[in-house]
């Protein structure tokens, strides 16, 4: 079965300016995958958005804040001027309709997967939406894309437990505080591992931060120290990830994919390599084959050296598509020695001692 490539140049429309999340992100990434023919390849399916209605945006956010990005739109449209949400988060005269099919693009992906046209699919997307949540954008982001998917599922499509992983490397705290408490219409364990909040903005996603009431013990952070490398995801997954979701069985993973913890992004500190979240992404492969049939939806978040992170969703295709022709860094990086025994010795073990007493598996 194929893999769906979901894009149109709707996207392009949110245009804020010489701002790092830029339009060219998009072209730079559908740019490459054209040199790569990809799209000429018949294991893949372009998959064209539709617009999510006001009601799904509602499944995550107040109508205050959707009236406010529509305004504000609207407000940009007549000055011709870019507005402001927050110091980061910029808004143009189109920002609210592409905004609609950003969130309606994961849509229409999850409904090509739900109905077995494409095993799985991923969403190049913007304006991003990790960390946006109830009632403020924030972070670059509008609507919270993934939050929305994952509500969707559980509430349009019958499933029971949905996973998500965001391995952006800003900590995803709209979409944590969205499902802080639990979701009234299911079960949501949100995964997300990002560069420690004392050194990266938004500052928050802490080990004991773990989610209340019916969110206790579902929203699992996992802060890694600057430097580290991809092997620390590794670590993450193997010995976090897999046992809950063993216990949990997800029906369905999503995934907020940021390209911005390569070691030359200029927002962050991290060390990846472009075959990193590629490499993440075989692993939660193996999980989701077990219990999800497969379903992954890969949204797109940050990622601001536009080549990388062409080569890194790149790779990501091949990995959806069981295939061997990713791309390789030279000069791979692994973690030092005294990031790896922080991880090992000091963050993976206090994680499990705070997740103990809402999961069997530890
Ligand atoms: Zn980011």
């Amino acid at each position: 079965m194929t893999t769906g490539l979901i894009y149109d140049d709707i996207y392009l429309s949110h245009r804020i300016g010489t701002h790092v999340e830029s339009h060219e992100r998009l072209i730079g990434i559908m740019d490459f995958l054209n040199e790569k023919k990809v799209l000429e390849n018949p294991n893949f399916k372009l998959i064209r958005p539709r617009k999510a209605t006001k009601d799904q945006v509602k499944y995550v956010h107040q109508e205050t804040l959707i009236n406010q990005v529509k305004e504000v739109s609207e407000k940009s449209q007549i000055t011709g001027h870019i507005q402001q949400l927050d110091m980061d988060t910029a808004v143009s005269a189109k920002t609210y309709e592409a905004s609609l099919y950003s969130v309606g693009g994961n849509l229409n992906g999850i409904d090509e997967m739900i109905a077995g046209k494409v095993k799985n699919a991923f969403a190049s997307v913007r304006p991003p939406g990790h960390h946006s949540n109830s009632y403020k954008c924030a972070g670059f982001c509008i609507f919270n894309n993934v939050a929305i998917a994952a509500e969707y599922l559980l509430k349009e499509k019958g499933l029971k437990r949905v996973a998500i992983i965001d391995w952006d490397c800003h900590a995803g705290n709209g979409t944590s505080d969205i499902f802080y408490n639990g979701s009234k219409n299911g079960e949501v364990v949100f995964f997300d591992s990002h560069q420690d909040g004392r050194t990266l903005y938004p500052g928050t996603g802490f080990i004991n931060d773990i989610g209340n009431e019916g969110g206790q013990g579902k929203i699992i952070n996992f802060p890694m120290p600057p430097r580290a490398s991809d092997d620390v995801n590794i670590i993450f997954f193997n010995e976090i990830i897999a046992p809950i979701c063993q216990e949990f069985k997800p029906e369905f993973f999503l995934i907020s994919a940021g390209f911005d913890t390569h070691w030359t992004d200029r927002l962050t500190n991290m060390g990846w390599t472009y075959q990193g979240p590629a490499n993440y992404l075989k692993k939660i492969k193996e999980i989701a084959g077990e219990y999800a049939n497969n379903r992954i939806l890969i949204t797109l978040e940050g990622g601001y050296e536009i080549d990388k992170q062409a080569k890194a969703v790149y790779n990501c295709l091949q990995v959806l598509d069981d295939s061997e022709n990713e791309l390789i860094e030279e000069n791979a990086r692994k973690s030092d020695n005294d990031v790896l025994n922080y991880v090992s010795n000091k963050v993976i073990p206090k994680l499990k001692e705070c997740l103990t007493p809402h999961w069997n598996c530890f």
